[in-house]
């Protein structure tokens, strides 16, 4: 019997959020970002119900291989581009398009002997500063991008750095218009936040804003995190959580006034209670960060966590089930976060994520390898 932890994907609620990517920006295509392993969900678990997407992006070319070999024909996006020149011998092969941020990402293309000339995404650093021409090189490498023979069409992309939050993005929409106005090509800007709360909004007075006019890159959103939680919550914007996480109790302890609990003794009872100890620890991906007070579900029903997170196990304080009458002892349902089996109860990733000082994204990245997935 394999240790009771189990990660769940869910492919209706995967389809469910992709749809509501549609509705907001009913004009774009959308990229479908699957980087990290789709998340932490599992590329391969995921495809079928991302298959309405109109591409996929990804950072690794291992991972756009695992697409094609799904034998996916469409777009595929590799939203950093290479890393090194015999990259581009896979572009080239698996027709895949390919962001150019750097000079030295160009000198790579010219020196590159193909029969296939490439899509590329000419990225402008529009004020985040990690990846990305300058406004003022950036049609410098376009003339240069465009002189080659190995290029046949040309995009262009920029990434915000605050459109979760309340600087927001039309610093670097500015930078972006400016920067490439008047050059051809399809355009992309917004990643999850910036469909979410700006797709829509009419920029610079033009009445429907022409941010999510060619494609969107959406990542978060579509495995069902709110990236600016806790000013919305998933539900907010009508997402639903596409992994749980859950396991069982393997133990349970009656404490006493003073009794603590787990490493450091960082918990102590203040009045007699009932603990649950659950099969997960930060080998499995729990966050070691998450305090006392953590939300967890034991029969649906929600508690906290108490004491320090271990490798292998955290325990839950078991007194609001029995302030409601449900029993809990060995073997029962725990779902860190995700969707109670039993009784349809939601905990989101995203109140989990926010006790332990994080946000949904790493939680859903971080799954260990020794979960299994149902
Ligand atoms: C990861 C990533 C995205 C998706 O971001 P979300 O916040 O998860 O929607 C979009 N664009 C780029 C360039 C990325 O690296």
């Amino acid at each position: 019997m394999p240790r009771p932890i189990l990660a769940t994907v869910h492919p209706e609620a995967l389809q469910h959020n992709l749809n509501q990517a549609r509705l907001r920006a009913p004009d774009a295509r959308v990229w479908a970002v699957v980087k990290a392993n789709a998340y932490g969900h599992g590329i391969e678990r995921c495809f079928d119900a991302l298959r309405g997407a109109d591409g996929f992006a990804m950072i690794d070319l291992a991972e756009a291989e695992r697409v094609r070999a799904l034998d996916w024909r469409g777009p595929l996006l590799l939203l950093e581009g290479v890393f090194e020149p015999r990259d581009l011998e896979l572009c080239s092969r698996l027709h895949l398009w390919h962001a150019v941020h750097c000079t030295e990402q160009i000198d790579w293309l010219a020196a590159h002997k193909t029969q296939v000339p490439h899509r590329v995404f000419l990225k402008l650093n529009s004020g985040m500063n990690r990846l990305g021409f300058t406004p003022t090189a950036f049609r410098a490498a376009w003339a240069r991008l465009n002189a080659l023979p190995q290029v046949e069409e040309i995009s262009l992309m920029t990434h915000f750095s605050d459109a979760d939050g309340p600087r927001g993005i039309a610093h670097q929409v500015a930078a972006f218009e400016a920067a490439t106005a008047d050059l051809p090509g399809e355009r992309t800007l917004c990643n999850s936040a910036a469909i979410l709360r700006h797709a829509q909004s009419p920029l610079r007075g033009e009445g429907v804003s022409t941010l999510a006019a060619d494609w969107v890159r959406e990542g978060i959103a579509l495995y069902g995190g709110a990236p600016d939680y806790p000013e919305h919550t998933a539900a907010d914007w009508g997402l639903q959580p596409t992994m749980t996480l859950s396991s069982r109790l393997i133990g349970a302890q009656q404490l006493q006034p003073a009794d603590t609990v787990g490493y450091g003794s960082a918990f102590a009872a203040e009045v007699p209670m009932r603990i649950g100890v659950v099969a997960c620890g930060y080998a499995d991906g729990y966050p070691r960060h998450a305090p006392t007070g953590t939300p967890v579900l034991v029969n649906g029903v929600r508690t906290r966590t108490v004491g320090r997170v271990s490798m292998d196990m955290i325990a839950v304080d078991l007194s609001p089930l029995e302030a409601a009458g449900v029993a809990a002892g060995v073997g029962s349902e725990v779902v860190l976060w995700g969707v109670s089996p039993s009784t349809g109860a939601q905990l989101p990733v995203d109140e989990v994520a926010r006790s332990a000082g994080t946000i949904s994204y790493e939680l859903l990245c971080a799954v260990a390898q020794r979960v299994h997935f149902g």
